[in-house]
């Protein structure tokens, strides 16, 4: 059923069509031009203006052929860069790019697969559920489109994203994530003329970051700090400098213990520093919830389901938790149900990033017969 020549072709489109964060407004419409050809209607939700990007997330209805609960899919249409003037080889069955650029299998192949699952519905008029697709804007820079759903417009309460490697894996948690910030406010003065004037910021706070744990912290919880800032010359004695960093972890009390820890051993650090003066150094600390953690187990209904289509194809599905955070994350978060599929991209994020059209075409069974398995469960 699959036509392999047009989901190469529909793949090697979309790839073109540069879609970095913020200006997805080329690809969104091509993309909604095809389905509103297929006879489907498309809408566009508001929230470019929380965005920033060129358009809103696009949501395309497809009509159930039988009386079931309707399922969502969801794919991003941004990609990260390097993305200029992209050029696509295909070769032994794998995408590649000239090396130059990434390639946007992340998230352009799962675009291409869903659009190949409707155009097979419609020429076999094959029974399915009502779907609804979700094409996010600005998911690389923080999820910001799905934040941002308008989730009136969606009817589907569970649903898949497919944005993850391998086709037999199916993503069923991922962790919670904080991004904290801790600024030391001193004093500036003459570092050679009157030192003994100045609060060193700097040095108060390395003080505080060697006394802050790092890395692994359990193994389900990370922490890191991947940006320093302070001082501007040389020979003036800093008066700011700001530590940024992340924790993550898939217990949301573990985070809400380690951020009590940093903030604790900081404000200790700064209260017993030796070399204080007026009052100062001053600790300010951030600490701001970037996605929550969520966790869907196996025995459930939506990863039975899943478990099943994937045995109908010969593939034993294996469920994992990932360490990264999606779209999923934020759609679980607003009381959806949704699991995350692998689409067959790999080394996702740098030039080197290729697909193969066996796992897209992997993923499309997976997905139809996903559909024909809810769609005969109807009562
Ligand atoms: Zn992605």
């Amino acid at each position: 059923m699959i036509d392999k020549d047009r989901l190469i072709l529909e793949f090697e489109n979309l790839v073109k069509i540069e879609s970095p964060s913020r200006k997805e407004g080329a690809i969104a419409h091509y993309v909604a031009d095809i389905f509103e050809a297929l006879g489907y209607k498309c809408f566009f939700d508001k929230s470019a203006e929380a965005t920033g990007s060129e358009v809103g997330n696009l949501i395309v209805k497809i009509p159930g052929s039988v009386p079931s609960s309707p399922l969502f899919f969801c794919a991003h249409l941004d990609t990260v860069g390097p993305c200029e003037n992209p050029k696509v080889i295909f070769e032994d069955g794998i995408f590649r790019t000239d090396g130059r650029t990434i390639l946007g299998a992340d998230d352009k192949a799962a675009i291409a697969i869903l659009i190949e699952v409707a155009k097979i519905l419609k020429e076999n008029a094959l029974p399915h559920p009502p779907i609804e697709y979700i094409f996010t804007t600005c998911e690389e820079i923080g999820l910001l489109g799905a934040k941002s759903l308008d989730a009136s417009l969606v009817d589907s309460r569970e649903g898949f994203v497919l944005d993850s490697e391998n086709p037999w894996e199916v993503i069923n948690g991922a962790p919670s994530s904080y991004r904290f910030e801790l600024k030391v406010k001193g004093i500036s003065a003459h570092a050679g003329l009157e030192p003994e004037k100045g609060v060193n910021a700097i040095h108060a706070l390395s003080q505080v970051i060697s006394s802050l744990p790092t890395g692994r912290i359990d193994e389900e919880t990370t922490m890191n700090i991947g940006v320093i800032r302070g001082g501007n010359f040389v020979n003036i004695v800093p008066d700011e400098a700001v530590a940024e960093g992340e924790i993550r972890s898939h217990q949301e009390f573990k985070l809400e213990e380690l951020q009590k820890l940093i903030i604790e051993r900081a404000k200790k650090i700064i209260e017993e520093y030796s070399l204080k003066r007026e009052g100062f150094p001053k600790l300010f600390h951030h600490f701001e919830k970037i996605y929550s953690a969520f966790y869907i187990p196996p025995e459930d209904e939506l990863c039975q389901l899943v478990k099943k289509a994937g045995e109908k194809i010969g593939l034993n599905m294996v469920f994992r938790r990932k360490e990264g955070a999606s779209d999923a994350n934020v759609f679980n978060e607003k009381g959806f149900k949704c699991l995350i599929l692998g689409i067959g991209m790999q080394k996702v994020h740098t030039t080197e990033e290729y697909i193969a059209l066996k796992d897209m075409i992997i993923t499309t069974n997976l997905i139809l017969e996903i559909l024909r398995i809810k769609s005969e469960s109807v009562e």
